[in-house]
């Protein structure tokens, strides 16, 4: 129970105390710090087990300038797109409900995919690309009734969706059929992300077969072959030292041997292209969040509260989904952690945890610098400015180099966009 940290949960160029110390004397806390090579290798890791060009980086999970040149220089696609001179052929566009302006704004762009989501949209994109003479590529996004086995805000493949279309009674089938059908658009192949924080294999196996009989068919229905496969992302990465360390071979295997398997036992030919698109699993394990202790509080006979700076405007996924953290002193990272605590957030809402169930060293003083690892995903992306807090700096780490690629907001920010 009073276990140090275990360290590989800290990527290697953040395990350096002295270092983490002297960046939130310097830029202040709460502040994200990434290790720039660990996102590195893992963008790499992920191109060499699917492939170049089979990539695509799900910006959602984090997301900056800085971080989309690096999805571009390590050869992966991106889906949400930014300014940042990413090629736009690269891009894949999602959305339950994408607007107009959207629509025609990635058109103009020549985003190289859309995914397709709705009818009503399937309507728009066709009007806009007609007016335009545009044929854009369009993945059918589908909701194969799976579930994932995660928390349910973030289980996107039930028949329940408010995404895709479901592949029950013949949904799917014909939106393929709607894309085919028309001159203005191209079917560029099937989409399907069944949620996020997946640590059984076996759900997207389950996902596979589904969607393979869908292209089977749609090859039958409209003599048209499904080219590609875009099983989104989902790939749990692991927060707690208890969480499963999950193989990205072995997710490739799933994924490359269930299609293979369908497509045999449907007959249908070649398989298609085999595309993913991780965020989390890229992101989360590359950055830890620097925090300063501010309050200490044991309430007799209770628990111990230890308060620092930030809270659910840089991380509300403790909020949001009850998601577990580790958290330790870097200066003491290899100490045992007898004390059970909560670490409290600042802001004005008792359920503002960062972790509720937190194991710390001894002694801990107000003024101590305190982190949580795993911290890469979904924490800045999600950020906000409840209680008019102004949201953390952003700093990328490598050969023992720190530059900041989001600077921290201001006071004056914060009033930016009133009209007194
Ligand atoms: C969120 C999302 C992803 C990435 O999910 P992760 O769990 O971060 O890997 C991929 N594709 C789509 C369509 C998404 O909405």
């Amino acid at each position: 129970m009073s276990a140090p940290l275990d360290r590989t949960l800290v990527p290697p160029a953040l395990q350096d105390a002295g270092m983490l110390e002297a960046l939130a004397t310097e830029l202040g806390t709460p502040l994200f710090v990434y290790d720039e090579d660990d996102l590195r290798r893992r963008c790499r890791e992920y191109v060499s087990t699917f492939g170049a060009g089979n990539v695509a980086y799900a910006g959602k999970a984090f997301l900056c300038v800085a971080m989309a040149r690096l999805a571009a220089e390590e050869g992966l696609h991106l889906h949400v797109a930014l300014h940042a001179g990413f090629p736009p052929e690269r891009i894949v566009f999602h959305g339950n409900n994408k607007s107009t302006a959207e629509l025609t704004a990635a058109l103009d762009a020549g985003v190289g995919r859309v995914v397709a989501d709705s009818f009503d949209e399937l309507d728009r994109l066709e009007r806009l690309a007609t007016e335009r003479s545009a044929q854009p590529s369009v993945l059918v996004r589908v909701t194969p009734g799976v579930e994932a086995h995660t928390h349910e805000f973030i289980e996107t493949g039930t028949l329940d969706s408010k995404f895709g279309f479901t592949t029950h009674d013949g949904v799917a089938l014909e939106a393929a059929r709607r894309v085919v059908e028309s001159p203005a658009l191209r079917l560029g192949g099937v989409h399907c992300h069944i949620g996020s924080m997946i640590e059984r294999l076996d759900a997207y196996a389950r996902a596979v077969t589904i969607v393979i009989d869908l292209c089977a068919a749609i090859a039958e229905s409209t003599g048209t072959r499904v080219d590609e496969l875009n099983m989104g992302g989902g790939l749990a990465a692991r927060y707690l030292a208890t969480d499963p360390v999950m193989s990205l071979s072995e997710y490739e295997s799933t994924l490359r041997t269930t299609v293979k398997e369908c497509i045999a036992n449907a007959g249908i030919g070649e398989a298609p292209r085999l595309m993913v698109e991780p965020g989390r699993s890229i992101s989360a394990p590359a950055a830890v969040t620097l925090f300063r202790v501010g309050t200490v509080k044991t309430i007799p006979h209770g628990r111990t509260y230890v308060a620092v700076d930030g809270g659910m405007s840089d991380n509300p996924r403790p909020v949001l989904y009850g998601a577990g953290y580790e958290a330790y002193l870097p200066d003491r990272i290899d100490e045992p952690r007898p004390l059970a605590c909560s670490i409290a957030g600042k802001h004005c809402e008792q359920g503002d945890v960062v972790v509720t169930d937190a194991r710390l060293p001894d002694g801990v003083h107000v003024g101590d610098l305190l982190a949580m690892p795993v911290t890469g995903a979904y924490g800045y992306a999600m950020a906000s400015n409840y209680n008019k807090v102004p949201r953390p700096a952003v700093v990328f780490v490598r050969d023992g180099q720190a530059r900041v690629v989001v600077r921290r907001e201001t006071a004056d920010d914060l009033v930016r966009l009133d009209q007194a």
